[in-house]
């Protein structure tokens, strides 16, 4: 501002002495041109400039300088580098605030920042459906007015994040389970995080679930055990009595190894995740396998007939496709009644698939206990199951057998008629 009026006063100076100059020179008339000239002339020149500057401002660049006399190409070029430099920062920034939102849209969390006043300042598109909200719409709303859910509320006007807060059925998503948690950032903003936990959730009621069945499973023998134990120490018997008590032991004991048996076959299963190998099985000598453990565990009660349609062989784990296989046998002969019939299968349908079908004259099962069976503990008939030997994971081996051969099971049954189970392996697994 000083050099303003320094110069403007420079410039009434220098018109002062000229119009006096000329005055006494060449007369009153040149002399007041001169002093009038000079002042006018000036502001000529300071309003091209700035009209020149306006458009240089204005993004013309500087072939618009052109024409400028004295300094001004000079501080017109310093002010383009400035320019340019800025333009360039502000681009570098810009870049910098599109890849930010970019990988938080990318990130498999929901993300909402906060302001003070819990007012949404800004959230990935995650978050606009764990939430069940638009941020077009929403934005700068307090989050708690959109979002009413009162463990929500309470969570976010509470201000006590130093535990995470689980919800169900946030927004629309019902059966959706959602941890959130808060962070506190610059200017008492809050980043809130929003994880999708079902699955983990439900594998963890899942394993307690396990724990909790395999520690009953494994209490009932033990305390049978146990009690006969107690009673053959405790009491004088007779020597046939003795026997007997130790032969129900001995079952009892059976019984708890089948099922660390059959726990051990599952943990290995799902252990590998990779598909079975493809070694050559021969059906035939697969099914006479089977044949012989059928004929001994029916002790002729039942009619068994076993047919091999198609002799090929099957590519997989030999010993995994036998305990699948005999599963599904010893299913069959365990809730058959005596006198029923069992016919055991292997062929080759139209499709080139290969179909091991046990079909057996039990009891059936009726249609809304099917899609459950291959649950690990899963019974229908519990002392059925108890009475015949069976752990309850026959039929879940069955399927990860299955699944490790790329194979389906198919259940068909009619409840007082009988069941069919049938485990059909891809042609790539036939050879
Ligand atoms: P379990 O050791 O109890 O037999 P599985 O997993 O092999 O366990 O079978 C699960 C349940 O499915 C059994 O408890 C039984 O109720 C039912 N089930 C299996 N196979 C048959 C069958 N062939 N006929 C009738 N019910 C069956």
């Amino acid at each position: 501002m000083l050099t303003a009026i320094f110069r403007l006063f420079l410039v009434l100076v220098v018109a002062g002495i000229a119009g006096l100059v000329g005055k006494s020179l060449l007369g009153d008339v040149v002399g007041w041109l001169i002093a009038i000239a000079i002042p006018v002339f000036s502001l000529l020149i300071a309003f091209i400039n700035q009209t020149r500057l306006d458009i240089f401002v204005k993004g013309a660049g500087i072939s618009s300088l052109s024409g400028f006399g004295g300094g001004w190409p000079e501080i017109f070029f310093r002010l383009q580098r400035i320019i340019t430099l800025l333009r360039k920062d502000i681009e570098h920034v810009e870049r910098q605030h599109k890849r930010f939102i970019e990988a938080f849209q990318a990130s498999p969390n929901g993300i909402v920042m906060l302001d003070d006043q819990d007012q949404i300042e800004w959230c990935n598109a995650i978050a606009e459906r764990f939430l069940g909200i638009q941020f077009k719409r929403d934005a700068l709303q307090r989050i708690h007015y959109i979002v009413r859910k009162p463990e929500f509320v309470e969570y976010i006007t509470a201000r006590q994040y130093e535990e995470p807060l689980v919800v169900e059925n946030m927004g629309n998503n019902s059966g959706l389970i959602l941890r959130l948690q808060a962070f506190p950032f610059s200017e008492n903003r809050r980043l809130l995080l929003i994880q999708d936990i079902t699955d983990l959730s439900k594998a963890e009621a899942m394993r307690r679930d396990f724990v909790a069945n395999v520690s009953h499973e494994m209490r009932t023998p033990l305390t049978v055990m146990m009690g006969f134990l107690e009673t053959v120490q405790t009491l004088d018997l007779p020597p046939e009595q003795k026997t007997q008590y130790l032969e129900m032991m001995m079952d009892q004991g059976r019984r708890m190894k089948n099922l660390v048996d059959d726990l051990l076959t599952l943990a290995n299963l799902e252990a590998n995740t990779q598909p079975a190998p493809n070694n050559r099985i021969s059906m035939s000598y697969l099914v006479s396998l089977i044949k012989n453990d059928a004929y001994a565990l029916s002790q002729g009660k039942h009619a068994l007939n076993f047919e091999v349609k198609t002799p090929c062989d099957l590519l997989g784990e030999e010993r995994e496709v036998l305990s699948a296989f005999s599963n599904l046998v010893s299913n069959a002969i365990r809730y058959t009644p005596d006198v029923g019939s069992i016919n055991v299968s292997w062929s080759i349908n139209p499709a080139g698939e290969g179909e091991f079908s046990v079909t057996d004259t039990g009891p059936g099962i009726s249609s809304e206990h099917i899609p459950r069976l291959t649950e690990r503990f899963y019974r229908i008939d519990r002392s059925r199951s108890r009475e015949t030997g069976g752990t309850g994971l026959g039929l879940a081996i069955v399927k990860h057998v299955a699944s490790r051969h790329q194979a389906n099971l198919v259940i068909e049954s009619t409840p007082g008629k009988g069941s069919t189970f049938t485990l059909r392996f891809p042609p790539e697994r036939i050879s």
